[in-house]
């Protein structure tokens, strides 16, 4: 023990060896890694711009896997390729490189989701209403809902015709496209109708309806001409009739593009970070694997914002169908007792977003526990609500063994929570993998703003995550 005597010196050594002191990556990056931040950050952009909604975000995930010598599973099997893709129903995907390991010791899983918070269109949307035409909106995920009024706004998704032709649409995203918005109330007139209303009240989804156009088909005997006028545009140029509506699927999200922020640039704003940069970050790392010991798994998931439900979330089953097939290849039997094996014995990342330390509301926050932006990836042991409900509490094994792993090769990391005790809270997919048994933990890019139009993230933060995910993925050696 320290004597009373000990040297200020002394005192201060003692103080570096055992407090935990956060680092920020600006103070401990080379040169080389400061520029290799500024070089991940534009091509992450690039990305986030290809890929503004689920359907996208699979097209760029799996022509980057192609371009990579990922092959589809049907395909692999016959070459004896290692690099593996799964698409499913066109909104999941998964990348596999095969281990040299025997995969019944499990596999390296990191599992992110690309669905983000938006406005979906209703199944019967079109309407006009004094002299304007409007399509309905369903808000999908947790969304604050003023902060998508008077915005410029884009349309993107699919539809299927009567007939089965089918055509993508994407507009408002090019510079001579128009955009959409759903007007706000002037503030002269907003006093009681929202002004002292609670914002929780004061915002109706109902309202958040969708301004598409303004000039009448025909004259004003024609009834409802100012509809007609554009579901007679919308005929002419992609053959839709309003019926074709109930089998589109089309998502309105902000318009423009994924920004640098502040002087310094050191900052990306953007639609989506949540949960695409860690998409983003885990598809580099993977596609730049060469021979792992261990398999790799990356899974992107749909469906996470609203509970990770459906055919295409993590709860559904088609990831096993992927475990057998990873069984196969390497020729052991895919039989329930194997998948399950594998699964028991795997490693997961949930890759997500944690909300970080908010200047101007740090009342919400924990500041010793809350992740902050500039010092790395955020490791989350639980995240739920309450007395930790609903949450897959990682083990301090696992974290013992992660935080190795990240110390040894140079990783920044921090640890994060969902905000101080009964504040609020959240989950992620970490439960749902977990079910099978294996040891998972939350683990990703902490965020300013998160799950509005325009979320913020470090470029420092972002490409930590990158190297978190490459050294997870390479393992110990
Ligand atoms: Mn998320
Ligand atoms: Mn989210």
């Amino acid at each position: 023990m320290a004597s009373k005597k000990s040297s200020k010196k002394e005192l201060e050594r003692l103080t570096e060896k055992l407090f935990w002191e956060r680092k920020l990556v600006w103070d401990c990056i080379t040169a080389r890694e400061r520029n290799a931040i500024f070089s991940f950050g534009e091509r992450y952009k690039i990305f986030l711009d290809e890929s503004k909604t689920e359907r996208e975000c699979v097209e760029s995930i799996v022509s980057r896997a192609r371009e990579k010598g990922f092959r589809p599973w049907k395909e692999a099997r016959e070459e004896g390729t290692k690099k593996i893709y799964w698409v499913h129903q066109g909104k999941t995907v998964y990348l596999t490189v095969i281990g040299e390991d025997d995969v019944r010791n499990g596999l390296a899983i990191i599992a992110s989701h690309h669905d983000s918070p938006r406005l979906d269109l209703k199944q019967n949307p079109l309407y006009e209403e004094v002299d304007l035409v409007f399509l309905k909106t369903h808000y999908y995920g947790g969304i604050k809902k003023y902060q998508w009024l008077a915005r410029p706004l884009a349309l993107h998704g699919k539809v299927i015709l009567q007939d089965g032709k089918e055509f993508k649409l994407k507009l408002g995203e090019d510079d001579s496209d128009p955009v959409f918005t759903i007007a706000d109330l002037l503030p002269h007139l907003a006093r009681k109708v929202q002004g002292q209303k609670k914002v929780s009240e004061a915002f109706e989804g109902e309202k958040l309806n969708i301004l598409v156009g303004s000039i009448p088909l025909g004259n004003s005997k024609v009834k409802e001409r100012f509809k007609l006028a554009i579901i007679n545009y919308l005929n002419e140029t992609y053959g839709m009739t309003e019926e074709d509506f109930a089998s589109a699927e089309l998502e309105v999200v902000p318009a423009g593009k994924a920004r640098d922020l502040g002087f310094d640039r050191s900052l990306i704003g953007a639609y989506g970070h949540d949960d695409r940069s860690s998409v983003y970050t885990s598809l580099e790392a993977i596609l730049e694997l060469g021979r792992v010991k261990t398999t790799a798994l990356a899974c992107f998931y749909d469906k996470e914002e609203i509970g990770s439900e459906g055919s295409t979330g993590a709860k559904s089953r088609f990831f096993e169908l992927v475990v057998s097939n990873i069984l196969e290849s390497q020729g052991a039997d895919p039989n329930i007792s194997n998948i399950l094996e594998v699964l028991a014995n795997s490693r997961g990342i949930s890759a997500d977003v944690n909300g970080a330390l908010d200047p101007d509301y740090q009342e919400v926050h924990e500041k010793r526990n809350a992740a902050r932006i500039g010092y790395g990836v955020c490791v989350t042991k639980f995240t739920g609500s309450g007395g930790k409900y609903h949450s897959s509490d990682a083990h301090a094994e696992y974290i013992a063994w992660l935080r190795r792993l990240f110390n040894k090769h140079g990783v920044v990391w921090q640890t994060g929570e969902l905000g101080k005790i009964d504040e609020g809270g959240g989950g992620t997919i970490a439960k749902f993998l977990a079910s099978y048994g294996m040891n998972i933990v939350d683990c990703g890019t902490p965020l300013l703003s998160m799950h509005s139009p325009f979320e913020i993230a470090s470029k420092a933060d972002l490409y930590m995550t990158r190297k978190a995910f490459e050294v997870f993925w390479k393992g110990e050696g």
